[in-house]
């Protein structure tokens, strides 16, 4: 991957990639809101620095310091993003990590580099970095991020070069978009540019759910909730749920499907190593435990339950009634 992969933020990636050609020392920030693609471009930036033969696209992508870096193997670059535990990231991992490091000589490549996302550092560790930025060594440069340069101190923002993301064009949104969704319609990705504030970020989010990612989250929901359920909560709220969703008949199907897929995996094989909703899994596994009625033969029941429902609306069927037809049958196999 070099510079050219990234779309858009042409004026700064050419200026970032002669910086790196340039192989000195500083410190950057660069700015923008949530979701502009501060760290890609970081990232990229990053790699630059350690490449050996750094163009003016970047990083050459064949050298053994690129290697090193996509491996994210090499002890010259230095992360330093959201922390697992804590809402921000303690001053001492700071002078540890960073501030004590950023003496040391890089090893493998000229430079050594840190990128810091400055959202998860507080007033305490931005001032432990005072002096690292102030005077960086020959070799040593500092990526910092910063969706919000309000809450960065003063002293560290007179220490950097700030360097502001720039808007993306319409055009630039879309093919972000359908780079992240090659499946979604023209209208779909149009409509979630629209919506994002000209936000790349966003503008994926949306168009993810768009889709089928929130709706498969709402279908896994409803057959988690299934077995303890009553005629009423199926023909009212869940129909109501599938009716949101009616253009996507196919996704519906899909989602339930993918569902009883898991569910029948997580019986015969509860260790197993992937299914189709990872992000869902602790939720289908504890269905399965607590719903040791259902066994596969029932979940397969299920699954002649929505190929009928598939086909009846292939032929057009009012999808009112298919649906409840649909939803009904399953609620008899799973229930309890
Ligand atoms: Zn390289």
């Amino acid at each position: 991957m070099a510079f050219s992969n990234i779309t858009g933020q042409k004026q700064i990636k050419l200026r970032l990639a002669a910086e790196a050609q340039r192989r000195g020392s500083g410190a950057y920030m660069l700015s923008g809101p949530v979701g502009m693609g501060k760290r890609l471009i970081a990232e990229e930036f990053a790699k630059a620095l350690m490449c050996s033969d750094a163009g003016a696209d970047g990083a050459c992508g064949v050298c053994t310091n690129c290697k090193y870096f996509d491996n994210f193997t090499t002890p010259d670059v230095t992360r330093v993003y959201e922390p697992s535990e804590t809402k921000m990231i303690k001053v001492d991992f700071i002078k540890d990590n960073v501030v004590a490091e950023s003496y040391l000589k890089p090893q493998f490549a000229r430079t050594k580099t840190f990128i810091i996302d400055f959202d998860y550092l507080g007033v305490e560790s931005q001032n432990a970095l005072l002096k690292s930025l102030e005077e960086p060594k020959k070799d040593v440069v500092f990526i910092l991020t910063s969706s919000n340069t309000d809450a960065v101190l003063d002293t560290v923002m007179s220490r950097v070069t700030e360097i502001k993301l720039d808007p993306y064009s319409e055009e630039e949104l879309e093919q972000i978009v359908r780079a992240n969704c090659p499946d979604l319609e023209d209208s779909k990705i149009k409509s979630a540019v629209y919506n994002s504030g000209r936000i790349p970020g966003k503008a994926i989010s949306l168009a993810m759910e768009d889709s089928g990612v929130s709706l498969r989250h709402e279908i896994n929901s409803i057959m988690i909730a299934m077995p303890e359920s009553s005629y009423i909560d199926v023909l009212e709220d869940y129909l109501e749920v599938l009716n949101g969703f009616k253009d996507d008949a196919k996704i519906i199907a899909s989602s339930i499907l993918l569902f009883l897929d898991d569910a029948g995996r997580l019986i015969n094989y509860p260790e197993c190593r992937k299914i189709n909703n990872e992000q869902d899994r602790e939720a289908i596994e504890n269905f399965v435990l607590t719903n040791k009625h259902i066994t596969t033969l029932k979940l397969g029941r299920c699954t002649e339950a929505v190929n009928t429902f598939l086909r009846a609306l292939e032929v057009n069927s009012n999808f009112d009634s298919t649906a409840s037809a649909m939803l009904l049958r399953i609620h008899e196999e799973l229930k309890k």
